[in-house]
């Protein structure tokens, strides 16, 4: 099997979709390439491609918040990644050949780090790894506010996409993400692990 880093390396120039032409950069993921607990967002905006790390604009601020408020830790003691790792022009939804194009890139980060737990960020991730249609008809509201048992023994916990949470000033639903984020914390604690 691969590792991270060499996939990184291979996911640099790749041309499987069409915004390979449009992105500044491929922001394929970022983190403890053995990190137990694993975050999946949407895909790169404007500061990410840009920067080429995953979730380093508003919502990535939000999501630190809530790692080090819930967790105790940085964002160097998880590894955080999209679905699909090329920024879509003006941050329009990632189209279904896009989201099929890159999945194999997923898929290959979540074999190679064999995740105990992974918290999906927003309804593509949620969609995609747990019910494995980006269409589905159940959306975030439904599907958070429980752990699943997935892959291997591990546990998937849908939450809000930070940029949700941004949109509606926090309230509610940031009250339910930190919720689902001790949902985790509790489904490590089960496997025997404290960040
Ligand atoms: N939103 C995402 O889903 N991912 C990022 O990396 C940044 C914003």
């Amino acid at each position: 099997m691969a590792t991270l880093a060499e996939l990184a390396a291979q996911a640099a120039d790749c041309t499987k979709c069409a915004l390979h032409s449009t992105r500044t950069q491929v922001v394929f993921g970022v983190g403890d390439p053995h990190a137990p607990l694993m975050f999946v967002g949407e895909a790169p905006g404007k500061d990410e491609d840009e920067q080429g790390e995953p979730f380093v604009g508003r919502s990535g601020k939000l999501l630190d918040q809530v790692l080090f408020d819930e967790f105790g830790v940085k964002r160097d003691r998880v590894y955080i990644a999209n679905v699909i790792k090329s920024r879509p022009p003006g941050n329009r939804d990632p189209l279904p050949d896009e989201i099929a194009a890159c999945r194999p890139w997923l898929e290959a980060q979540l074999d190679a780090i064999a995740p105990k737990v992974v918290i999906t960020l927003g309804n593509f991730a949620t969609k995609l790894l747990l019910l494995g249609d980006t269409k589905a008809k159940d959306g975030i509201t439904k599907l958070r506010g429980k752990a699943y048992p997935w892959r291997n023994g591990a546990v998937l916990v849908p939450t809000f996409h930070p940029s949700a949470v941004l949109r509606n000033g926090g309230g509610q639903p940031l009250a339910q993400m930190r919720a689902d984020f001790i949902r985790a914390k509790v489904a490590l604690a089960d496997a025997g692990i404290v960040l």
